[in-house]
């Protein structure tokens, strides 16, 4: 079984990868990673990718990620190269050009492997059935429950893993709230 920390290695890959195209400009060979870009999980469930100029963040939702862990090569691939194509788009042609989903962007979308549509596209996602999901940071395993959790929980696999069976903060289990 895929886990969230199968999207985090693929998604760090693509931040690494250098990545040939063709612009106005000429051509470029850039990653993520060299423009200073760093990748991150967020909490956010309407949207699957976001890529922030300002902090120089490329994120996907956790929860929509843990939800799809069967597209992590489809889907959530593609979800990172829409967001790789926004960093490169506003580094070469300026925010005021480069951004939004225009030919631009497109343009570059398309040359490194991105299908180039807009957005997300809620009807090829699976959206989290449960308005709560507990949730391993380290392992990646993810809970559905109907009910917030007062307690606090940590990962038995983790903790059997690598603590002898007992309990560590470590592996604390994260609620995330759906929607
Ligand atoms: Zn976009
Ligand atoms: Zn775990």
């Amino acid at each position: 079984m895929k886990t969230l920390n199968d999207v985090k290695k693929m998604a760090e890959t693509l931040m690494a990868k250098q990545f040939t195209f063709n612009t106005y400009f000429g051509v470029y060979t850039l990653s993520g990673e060299q423009l200073g870009y760093t990748f991150k999980f967020d909490s956010a469930k309407r949207r699957f990718g976001c890529c922030n100029y300002g902090r120089k963040t490329i994120g996907l939702s956790m929860p929509l990620c843990s939800e799809n862990l069967d597209k992590i090569d489809t889907k959530i691939t593609d979800t990172m190269l829409h967001e790789l194509a926004h960093a490169f788009s506003v580094h070469v042609y300026g925010i005021i050009e480069g951004r939004g989903h225009g030919y631009n962007w497109q343009h570059i979308a398309k040359q490194i492997g991105c299908d180039g549509k807009r957005c997300f596209d809620s009807d090829k996602v699976n959206l989290p059935k449960s308005k709560y999901t507990l949730l391993c940071e380290s392992c990646g395993k993810s809970t559905p429950k109907h009910k917030v959790i007062r307690n606090t929980y940590a990962c038995g696999k983790c903790c059997n893993e690598h603590n002898n069976g007992k309990f560590s903060d470590k592996f604390r289990l994260k609620l995330v709230t759906n929607y």
